[in-house]
C-alpha cells in the first residue's frame, strides 16, 4: 500500500530566495537612496584637495535638496569644515532661518561628535548615514549623542543606506594614502 502525500512538506520551504527573483524593498532606507547618492558624488568632491571624501546633503520637508557640501578641512584648513557642518551652515543660509525643523540631514559617514552637537542644535528631524564609524560615530557608534535622552531634542537616526558603497569610497581613499 502507498501513502498518499498530498503535496509538498511543509517544513522543507526553499533554503534561499529564487536567483533573479525581486529583491524585496527595505521601505525604512529605499527613500534615502537617491540622496545619498548625491552625497556620494559630493564625497568625490572633496578628494582633489586631499581631503577625506565625506559628503553630506540636506533634504527640505518635502525632499527637495535645500544644500550639499564635501568636507574641506584641508581646502580651507578649517577644523569644523566638516560636510555636515558646511551642509547645515548652506541649508540655513538657504532658508534664512536656523532651525532646519523637518528637514533630513543625509551623510556618506556617521557624524563625529562635533557634527552631532551641530545636528541636535539645528533641529533636524532627521539624520541618515550610510557607513559606520567604529573609530568615532557619535550616532550609535562610539557614542549615541543625537539621541541622547538628557538633550531637548533627538532626531531621528537611519543607518546603512547605500552603507557598502560609502565604506568602499572611503577605504578607496585611504588605500592610496
Ligand atoms: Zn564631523
Amino acid at each position: 500500500m502507498t501513502h498518499a502525500v498530498p503535496g509538498p512538506d511543509p517544513r522543507s520551504g526553499p533554503t534561499s530566495e529564487p536567483l533573479g527573483g525581486p529583491v524585496a524593498a527595505d521601505p525604512v532606507r529605499d527613500p534615502w537612496r537617491d540622496a545619498m547618492r548625491l552625497a556620494l558624488a559630493e564625497a568625490d568632491a572633496a578628494v582633489s584637495a586631499g581631503d577625506v571624501p565625506v559628503g553630506a546633503v540636506v533634504l527640505a520637508p518635502d525632499g527637495s535638496v535645500l544644500a550639499r557640501a564635501h568636507n574641506e578641512r584641508e581646502a580651507v584648513g578649517d577644523p569644523t569644515a566638516h560636510a555636515e557642518i558646511l551642509a547645515l551652515r548652506r541649508a540655513a543660509a538657504a532658508t534664512g532661518e536656523w532651525r532646519l525643523t523637518g528637514c533630513t540631514l543625509v551623510v556618506t559617514l556617521e557624524p563625529c561628535v562635533m557634527c552631532a552637537g551641530a545636528l541636535v542644535q539645528s533641529r533636524v528631524e532627521r539624520v541618515v548615514f550610510g557607513a559606520v564609524d567604529e573609530k568615532a560615530g557619535a550616532a550609535g557608534s562610539l557614542w549615541d549623542l543625537v539621541r541622547d535622552r538628557r538633550l531637548n531634542h533627538r532626531p531621528e537616526v537611519i543607518h546603512g543606506v547605500l552603507g557598502e558603497e560609502c565604506a568602499e569610497q572611503l577605504t578607496a581613499f585611504f588605500r592610496t594614502r
